[in-house]
């Protein structure tokens, strides 16, 4: 118990954060080419705040969440998506009275559900989203889609897809959910439990069932896209001028709806084939009607969320590297008398900028060769007694056995020199 992790829950090692820390600054890189700039919000809300925003037919709010009394008797949940904290905050803190949109993203959010842990399934995962706040245009969501879409291909993820639809508003859904729960009538019986409870909640959601027998039955349920109002049709064409211009492949695939109950027009998934299957990657949409659930104001909005821990899973499985470094550039070894001497040197070599360490361990000089080998340092700085005795130290390139021996006050020089 002590030594274990609760269950769906990751450890980052030291030596595996590099890759988070290479995800986190393409996925900078790329918010902020679009002007996007970083939000961050709490790791936790008040409940009714997700209540409100999720809504309480989805999933996430019927099953999933972390929720808790705190000491003061508040019932407060544990983020289980970005979107509600995003709009919260932009409320919170009027950020509508600037001019917009306003543009934000989060990076590396902490998100909790209670889900049945499996590959690409935690209890614990993090996201990073990007959200715009005041544009109502499709060409908004193109940027969205399109940021996402490059973003993934720039990391080297293949077989990427883009899926699109269009999911309405309340002016046309309406007349689809009837059609729906007409269609569904008399087949929902040889649906799944889940789906059945759907069925009555919001039908909609039924065509997002992972269960290949539902996904039969609706296999020939109506489609949404043939219902659109005159202005929701505009925006589906227009978003798909948009990505056609810009020269990326998409699907329109009117099953996607999304887990969310606050989208309204379009809704997007970037996809992938895995050799177990369908992974979704990243999944947004527009939920005009959002801000104005949560506060007062009338404001539309769209933005995405992209799961971290699957996007590593995906460059893994494509046998992408990421650029890493040696943990040390230097590594100083030394006859056992010379340990301050060695003190001494490596924090020079801190003091003017070299990634430098020396063995804190009582190895003797042959282990110690042993471990900078295993750390991967370029060079290495030996201090024998000869070195010591005539104030020098000997720097030793690892991988061409080039050796020089220098004295202290050069050492930094030629290390800075022989790194290149
Ligand atoms: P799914 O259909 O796979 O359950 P979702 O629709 O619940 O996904 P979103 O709420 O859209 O997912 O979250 C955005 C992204 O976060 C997903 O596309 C996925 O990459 C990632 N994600 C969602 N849930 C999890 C989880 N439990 N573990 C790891 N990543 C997740
Ligand atoms: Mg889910």
């Amino acid at each position: 118990m002590l030594t274990q992790a609760p269950r769906g829950t990751k450890d980052v090692l030291p030596a595996e954060s590099y890759r988070w820390q290479y995800l986190e600054e393409k996925m900078r890189q790329a918010a902020s080419l679009a002007g996007y700039r970083e939000v961050r919000t709490p790791v936790f809300e008040h409940t009714e705040l997700f209540l409100r925003g999720v809504g309480d037919t989805t999933d996430i709010v019927q099953k999933e969440m972390y929720t808790f009394r705190d000491k003061g008797d508040r019932s407060i949940t544990l983020k289980p998506e970005g979107t509600a904290g995003a709009v919260r905050c932009f409320l919170e803190h009027n950020l509508y009275a600037d001019a917009l949109p306003c543009k934000m993203f989060y990076l590396n959010a902490p998100i909790f559900r209670y889900e049945n842990p499996q590959s690409g399934r935690l209890r614990e995962h993090h996201q990073f989203g990007m959200e715009c706040f005041g544009a109502r245009e499709a060409t908004t969501d193109a940027e969205l889609i399109l940021t996402a879409y490059r973003l993934l291909q720039e990391l080297g993820i293949r077989n990427l897809s883009v899926e699109i639809n269009s999911i309405g508003c309340p002016s046309c859904r309406p007349v689809y959910h009837k059609r729906l729960k007409e269609f569904l009538g008399d087949r929902i019986g040889g649906m799944c439990e889940t789906c059945r409870e759907r069925f009555g909640r919001n039908p909609l959601r039924v065509l997002d069932c992972k269960e290949k027998k539902c996904q039969e039955i609706t296999r020939d349920a109506p489609s949404m896209l043939d219902l659109l109002c005159d202005e929701c049709r505009e925006h589906f064409e227009e978003l798909q001028q948009c990505l056609s211009r810009a020269g990326i492949p998409y699907r329109v695939n009117s099953r996607i709806v999304r887990g969310l109950d606050y989208y309204t027009k379009t809704v997007f998934e970037l996809v992938t084939e895995t050799k177990d299957g369908k992974l979704t990657v990243c999944g947004g949409g527009r939920y005009d009607n959002l801000v104005q659930q949560i506060g007062e104001q009338d404001i539309p909005a769209v933005g995405f969320g992209m799961g971290i821990e699957r996007v590593l899973m995906l460059l893994d499985a494509d046998g992408v590297i990421i650029p890493n470094r040696s943990q040390y550039e230097v590594f100083v070894t030394y006859m056992g008398a010379n340990r301050l001497y060695a003190f001494d040197l490596v924090q020079k070599m801190r003091e003017s900028g070299i990634r430098a360490d020396m063995d804190h361990c009582g190895r003797s000089l042959k282990a110690q060769f042993k471990y900078a080998n295993k750390t991967g340092a370029p060079l290495t700085a030996v201090i024998g007694d000869e070195e010591a005795a005539a104030g020098n130290v000997k720097i030793k390139n690892m991988s061409t056995g080039e050796e020089a021996v220098v004295s202290v006050g050069e050492a930094c020089g030629r290390v800075h020199a022989m790194l290149g």
